[in-house]
């Protein structure tokens, strides 16, 4: 069942605004009180009129005083609850008995105020109150039905006008503590660029405002809904994936629709759905899909519930509302980590860049040593590639550099990487590979691009060139990353130097 765990207090001006047609008829209810006791025949009623005139003064400082919320604590609703309560009951008795019928507008306006301005709880003591003073006091002979029924119609009008406001003023604060939550919400969701984040944001909302028994946010992944999001029945079922053929939730996606169905015994007659049962073995009623849908975000979010007519069109506005927030969150999440990734990047190969890749070699080779492993570096450059670009022209030379990136990468695990350098020479990086290992891999390289094969203009098959590579161990040979690149450097020279088309190996490899 709904119900808030905060309850917002209404401001001052909106109290008031509530309360002053109460405000002006109780006042006027107070000056005839007043005026007729001082005209009563055959003498001044002065007892009662200065009652009245507390009465006026009482509603004028409640009008401007009590609904502050400095008043709203529980001794100034007490306070008021038992005021007003004894204050009524007290005029009912100082009444004239020809006057007992004013009675019945002052109960009904005494237990509306404060239902109004403070609480249903105040509201009862003061209807307890004036109830138990009026009745003891009453004049009034109850022989009748008919006397009996005037006699209790003011009070049971009060009861019901207590609960009606009760309720109307629960609701409203209802409505304004989601839609501070989804606000704060919201806002939060638009200034992460975390999944993590948003979706645990996105559960908070869902949890604090909606009570469903079932919700979930899912993202089209080859034809399957992949449930990043699910909650049944007070249970988290994160990761689940289920098939969306034949689904309410592949109905939405497709269409792209919102769908609100508030009672699922009624026959649901969508083209291509059979209802199904995911999560626990328990069949929802009611169930509402929004479509979640941006340039790199498809998927859905759903609420669901055990029992039929459980949301209202509020509910499908807040789940719309929040699913676009959530949307817009993780496409610029995305969007985020693909920049993010292309800055690393080098354009035309697709490896690490010289920055970034510098960046790795330094994480890298500090968890080589916290680890007490090796870490090999090659350095590679392509053989004579100057004169092989002015031979077949610098097009076909882009294709050798994307094909010598492929080779390279075809050769190393997913924990090494690979750095454009500059120009025609790599940088690779073997967290864990001592030099025997490097030069295995170096080698493996060679082979491979061996076996690529490029083509001319004239779609003839051109020879691929050679290429060099120098390695270096850490920490033994080089301790320190420029250290170590300066040494692989030296070491890729020393291969040009024997002719090109060589490795030269670490220090390691020559010892046995
Ligand atoms: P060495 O064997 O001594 O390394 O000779 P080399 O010709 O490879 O060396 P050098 O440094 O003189 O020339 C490097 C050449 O690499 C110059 C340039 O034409 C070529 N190069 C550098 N970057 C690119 C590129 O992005 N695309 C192409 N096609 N060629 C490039
Ligand atoms: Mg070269
Ligand atoms: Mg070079």
């Amino acid at each position: 069942m709904k119900s808030t765990k905060s309850i917002v207090s209404f401001a001052p001006h909106e109290v008031r605004r509530f309360i002053s047609p109460l405000t002006i008829a109780s006042t006027a209810l107070m000056a005839g009180i007043v005026a007729d006791a001082l005209t009563a025949p055959p003498a001044p009623n002065f007892l009662l009129a200065f009652f009245g005139g507390l009465g006026i003064a009482y509603i004028a400082l409640a009008h401007y005083l009590l609904v502050r919320s400095a008043f709203q604590s529980a001794t100034y609703k007490l306070l008021n609850a038992l005021l007003t309560g004894i204050g009524i009951g007290v005029f009912s008795f100082l009444l004239p008995a020809n006057r007992t019928e004013i009675i019945q507008p002052l109960i009904v306006f005494g237990v509306v105020i404060v239902a109004t301005t403070t609480d249903r709880w105040s509201a009862y003591i003061t209807f307890l109150l004036i109830g138990f003073i009026s009745l003891s006091t009453s004049r009034l002979q109850v022989h009748t039905l008919e006397g009996a029924l005037e006699m209790f119609t003011p009070y049971l009008i009060s009861l019901i006008v207590l609960e009606v406001i009760t309720r109307l003023k629960q609701t409203t604060q209802q409505h304004i503590h989601r839609l501070e939550t989804i606000n704060n919400i919201s806002h939060q969701i638009m200034q992460t660029l975390d999944k993590g984040k948003t979706l645990s944001l996105l559960n908070t909302a869902l949890q604090d405002t909606l009570h469903a028994d079932t919700y979930f946010l899912g993202f089209v992944e080859n034809d399957q809904l992949n449930l990043e999001l699910f909650y049944d029945d007070g249970e988290y079922f994160n990761g689940t994936r289920v098939p969306l053929a034949g689904t309410l939730s592949g109905w939405v996606i497709k269409n792209q629709k919102e769908l609100f169905l508030p009672d699922l015994r009624e026959d649901v007659t969508m083209e291509g759905v059979n209802l199904q049962i995911i999560g626990k073995k328990k069949t929802s009623l009611s169930w509402i899909g929004v479509p979640l849908s941006a340039e790199n975000v498809t998927g859905i979010l759903v609420l669901a519930s055990y029992t039929a007519n459980a949301f209202d069109h509020a509910d499908l506005e807040l789940l719309t509302s929040l699913g676009q927030h959530v949307t817009l969150a993780l496409d610029n999440a995305l969007r985020h980590a693909q920049v993010e990734e292309q800055v690393r990047l080098d354009s035309l190969t697709g490896v690490y860049n010289h920055g970034y890749f510098l960046k790795l070699l330094g994480e890298q080779t500090e968890q080589a040593a916290q680890s007490h492993t090796p870490l090999s570096l090659i350095m590679l450059d392509i053989d004579y590639f100057k004169q092989y670009n002015d031979t077949y022209g610098h097009l076909v030379g882009d294709r050798i550099l994307t094909s010598l990136c492929n080779a390279i990468r075809h050769n190393i695990k997913q924990t090494d990487a690979v750095g454009r350098w500059g120009g025609e020479e790599f940088a690779i990086s073997l967290p864990g590979a001592n030099g025997r290992q490097a030069y295995q891999i170096a080698m493996r390289i060679v082979e491979t691009m061996r076996t690529v094969r490029v083509e001319d203009r004239d779609h003839q098959t051109i020879p691929i060139p050679t290429v060099s590579q120098g390695i270096a161990v850490y920490p033994d040979e080089a301790d320190e990353i420029y250290r170590l690149i300066d040494v692989a450097d030296q070491r890729l020279y020393v291969a040009k130097e024997r002719g090109r088309n060589q490795i030269e190996p670490g220090a390691d490899f020559w010892v046995e």
